[in-house]
């Protein structure tokens, strides 16, 4: 019998709630602190930069959160995202590991970042707010929200990290496409990008840089909020619509993952497909592995350490709970831009502890060795970010068929790469460059916010 290449859900079965593994969690993750004061950070000091709906997800302990009906009617466009079992690439690899791949590159921007975008988007409309500001990194968050925001008819201003500003022409196209207004970061229209271009002439920008950017302007304007593409417990919440399918489409293709793998920005698209199947370990003790990819140049799950962080440069946002390279820490200019972030969101910083995740760091060649050798076998172009995915499941393959075992492993493909094909070229003529972090400029990095800690 032939395998079935892909499974696909017909629209009346996609998940009617998010998960929220809060819930569940044995060990909850420590509070979010004001950094003046070092308490727990109240809701009502949330208002002034986000919606208020998003805030109570946020601090939310519901198991199940119902997805509202014009959420789930623009998700339509898109969802449910196949699965797709990788046999060209397994067969490339002549592993005996069943390989599954859950494909979010099918959304119209490109990646899974809309699944957030649309939910944070309607949720500020519902409250009345008008405008809304945010970062990014590679653009895939600036590209989803400008979708989304144009649908429930918000306006947008993006903050773009320079060097992918720069890197990525039709990134900001795709946004101006659909209408949002973008800068590159640091910029001169607001106090802190000022302050930034002064402080470090000719910077590359950063994520948290823009975040501090694109913070200061909610904050001059009531009607005005921020959105956050990643990070953040209800991103992670909404995400999980990824891992709530594939959960159905693995029962449909007769198979469990013994592991699950993600490239890890921030963390939402590895909790978006992880957390569901970890309510199985919680639940009914299953034995499953869940590995976080992340590159070797931004290594915060294995090289960082775990303390309360600010989310972004300037020290704007509420001190989280986190493993952290240290808010200052500026990464190598590596093409997955989405994954130049110092810090890990709280959830998955929590269970990283707790042992419940794993972590491995990946240099940048060979996660385009491995996006090269998924085009050539699979016939799709991945993104910069997910090849770091890939990489992890080839490694895991390879030791599956040393091992002589059927290890089954799904992966989120976070995206498609044909916007970065810069990237490719780079590679392709032998110019990549491989990054590591010296020891010492983290330590250095994590000195400068012990100081913070309560
Ligand atoms: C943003 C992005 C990432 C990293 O962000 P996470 O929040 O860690 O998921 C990974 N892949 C793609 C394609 C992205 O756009």
């Amino acid at each position: 019998m032939k395998t079935t290449k892909k499974i696909v859900l017909p629209e009346s079965e996609m998940p009617r709630y998010w998960y929220n593994v809060l819930a569940d969690m044995p060990n909850k993750p420590l509070p979010p602190l004001n950094p003046k004061t070092r308490k727990p950070i109240t809701p009502e000091e949330l208002e002034p930069i986000f919606a208020k709906a998003l805030i109570e997800q946020e601090l939310s302990t519901e198991r199940w959160i119902e997805i509202p009906d014009e959420v789930r009617n623009l998700y339509r466009i898109y969802r449910p995202t196949p699965l797709v079992r990788a046999s060209g690439l397994e067969k490339a690899l002549d592993t005996p590991a069943k390989i599954y791949f859950k494909n979010e590159s099918v959304s119209p921007v490109g990646s899974h970042k809309l699944n957030s975008a649309i939910p944070q988007a309607y949720f500020n409309k519902i409250q009345g707010v008008t405008s809304l500001t945010t970062e990014t990194g590679a653009g895939q968050w600036g590209s989803a929200l400008s979708v989304a925001a144009k649908h429930f008819g918000l306006a947008l201003k993006v903050y773009m990290v320079k060097v992918s500003y720069e890197q990525k022409p039709y990134r900001k196209a795709v946004m101006n496409t659909y209408g949002a207004q973008v800068f590159a970061s640091p910029s001169d229209t607001t106090e802190i990008g000022r302050k930034m271009r002064a402080q470090f002439p000719g910077t590359s920008g950063s994520l948290g840089m823009a975040i501090s950017e694109a913070v200061e302007e909610a904050m001059k304007d009531p009607n005005t909020k921020y959105t956050l593409g990643s990070v953040l417990n209800h991103v992670m919440l909404h995400q999980t619509i990824i891992g709530l399918e594939a959960e159905k489409q693995m029962e449909l293709a007769g198979d469990y993952p013994d592991v699950v793998i993600a490239c890890f920005g921030g963390g939402s698209n590895f909790g978006g497909i992880t957390l569901p199947f970890l309510r199985h370990k919680f639940v009914e003790g299953k034995d499953i592995r869940l590995v976080a990819a992340e590159p070797a140049s931004c290594p915060k799950l294995t090289r960082g350490q775990f303390y309360y962080d600010f989310g972004d440069t300037e020290g704007y946002t509420p001190l989280l709970p986190m493993y952290t390279l240290g808010h200052d820490f500026e990464p190598a200019s590596i093409h997955a831009g989405g994954l130049r972030y110092h810090g890990a969101g709280s959830i998955v910083s929590q269970l990283r502890k707790d042992g419940l995740v794993e972590a491995v760091d990946i240099k940048q060649k060979e996660t385009f060795e491995a996006g090269i050798l998924f085009a050539r076998s699979e016939g799709i172009i991945p993104a910069p970010e997910s090849t770091h995915a890939i990489a992890a499941t080839i490694r895991e393959a390879l030791k599956a068929k040393e091992e002589g075992k059927e290890t089954v492993i799904l992966f989120n493909l976070s995206g498609h790469g044909l916007i970065d094909m810069t990237a490719y070229e780079n590679y392709l003529s032998g110019k990549l460059e491989n990054y590591d972090v010296p020891q010492e400029d983290i330590d250095k990095s994590i000195d400068e916010i012990k100081t913070l800690q309560p």
